[in-house]
């Protein structure tokens, strides 16, 4: 069959079709592929990138942030079968305080094509999903673009997981997208720094008030104003024309396990003005800024913290680093209130007990814990719960939205966004639609939450 897009454009639909279709292969698109396959479904996972993992792989955002109450990890499933198999390949590591996720972007990308192999699921990678083609509220075929040109990939239920909800968005959901004011927080592009003598820079910065247990897991940060120990050799820096001051908004390293003798750097900050991932010129100039942001830093190091002076660019992340742009309507919006007042809901999928964290374009980071308060969120074993809602768009039959575009407010957002909620997140979008496509023709809202919560905990989850 032979349809076109506006006036000129043909597509092709393909004979074969799916159960289930998942738009991007990130963190929350590829554990709910897996979810899905392992459902008995049949699985499609189309992604823009030659590898899944998205943010946690091609930007290289590491470590797992941890998500932990009552010092028990919330997360569980899907989540610690892939930090037990980082593990096993020697790419994750747990360190002397019991924190277990410390991993390796690049083994990600080989445990995720294991599970997905695994559970019989299919890829397309270098595959960029373009539109959604519907009838009345119900998605028939996404369009995507690859060498093949312009294909119509038919299934069942569908799952948005490309960060931005472009599918939703291309199927008139209603969105909303940054701050009170349209920012969104502040993008980053992250790289690794290699040749790097880690004891060394243990030695000065445990000499330095940056205390390190262990020169296989340093962490260490600068942001103006914070009192970090390192704020001295900044503002050196900076007088000396080697950092520009922005480059002191946040700083902030880490070690990898798996790659001894390299760090990787949670930073640059992308310039203020440059804070839409959604918009492509702004991504675009995202990257040069980035580029130019590591330049600077990468002279710094070198400079000014011993251990660093051979140290090379290792890696700079492929995709640039983008905490929020939009996020759906759902059939619930989280609000910051339900994180203070630790709410539970009857369609729970997911417990957090991450705090706000933005990274606000506006100056400074804003982080929950930080505000004083008698709220139920502050006790040492609270946490909230995710409503099953929060991925159920407005005005579409059959998709769900799993990860940062989940319906949420701004300042929610920043706290459920952290990699272990997203597969968390994915973990429940993948079964509920292998179960929407085989029972209700895709209706993901037909779906017995109940069921899919027992599911989840036959599957190790905590719901
Ligand atoms: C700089 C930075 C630091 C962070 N720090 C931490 C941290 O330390 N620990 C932590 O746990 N979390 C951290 N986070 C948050 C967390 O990493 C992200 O919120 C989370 O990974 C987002 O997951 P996602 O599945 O929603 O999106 P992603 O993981 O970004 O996945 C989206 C996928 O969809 C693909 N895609 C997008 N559009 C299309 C399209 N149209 N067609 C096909 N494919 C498409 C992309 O290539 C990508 O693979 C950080 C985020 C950033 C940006």
């Amino acid at each position: 069959m032979n349809l076109t897009v506006g006036a000129a454009l043909p597509y092709r639909t393909l004979e074969r079709d799916w159960d289930v279709l998942v738009a991007g292969g990130g963190t929350a698109g590829a554990v709910a592929a897996v979810a899905a396959a392992r459902s008995g479904a049949r699985v499609l996972v189309v992604e823009a990138q030659g590898s899944l993992g998205g943010t946690g792989t091609n930007a290289w955002v590491t470590p797992l942030m941890r998500n932990v109450s009552g010092g028990v990890n919330l997360n569980r499933g899907l989540t610690e079968e892939i930090k037990a198999r980082l593990r096993a390949r020697g790419d994750g590591a747990t360190d002397t305080g019991g924190n277990d996720n410390w991993f390796n972007p690049e083994g990600l990308k080989f445990v995720l094509d294991d599970l997905l192999l695994e559970a019989g699921a299919e890829v397309l990678y270098h595959t960029h999903v373009a539109a959604p083609l519907l009838d009345g509220e119900r998605i028939t075929a996404l369009v995507v673009h690859n060498k093949g040109g312009l294909q119509a990939l038919r299934a069942r239920a569908f799952i948005d997981a490309t960060g931005d909800a472009d599918v939703a968005a291309g199927a008139g959901v209603p969105m909303h997208a940054g701050d009170e004011d349209g920012l969104h927080q502040a993008m980053s592009l992250r790289f690794t720094l290699a040749g790097v003598d880690t004891a060394r820079l243990r030695e000065f910065l445990n000499a330095c008030g940056q205390w390190q247990d262990s020169a296989d897991f340093l962490h260490f940060w600068m942001v103006w104003g914070r009192k970090s120990s390192l704020e001295p050799l900044f503002r050196q820096a900076v007088e000396a024309g080697t950092l520009l001051e922005r480059d002191g908004d946040y700083f902030q390293a880490f070690s990898m396990p798996g790659r001894p003798g390299e760090l990787s750097f949670n930073c640059p900050r992308i310039r203020a003005d440059l804070n839409d991932g959604a918009d492509p010129w702004q991504l675009s100039g995202a990257q040069l800024d980035g580029r130019q942001a590591i330049t600077r830093l990468t002279a710094f190091c070198r400079a000014h913290l011993p251990g660093c002076e051979n140290a090379f660019v290792g890696v700079v992340a492929p995709m640039v680093g983008i905490r929020e742009t939009r996020r759906i309507e759902g059939e619930y919006t989280l609000r910051v209130e339900d994180i203070l007042d630790s709410r539970k809901f009857p369609d729970s999928i997911c417990r957090n007990h991450y705090p706000v964290d933005i990274h606000s374009v506006k100056g400074g980071a804003k982080l929950l814990h930080e505000r004083d308060g008698e709220a139920a969120y502050f006790a040492a074993d609270a946490w909230h719960e995710i409503p099953y809602r929060c991925l159920v768009p407005r005005g579409v039959s059959n998709l769900l939205v799993p990860g940062r575009a989940a319906s949420s407010t701004f300042e929610a957002q920043s706290s459920i966004r952290v990699q272990q909620n997203c597969h968390t997140m994915g973990e429940a979008a993948g079964i509920a639609a292998a179960w929407a496509a085989r029972d209700h023709a895709g209706a993901v809202r037909a779906v017995d939450v109940s069921a899919l919560q027992a599911e989840m905990r036959a599957r190790g989850g905590l719901v």
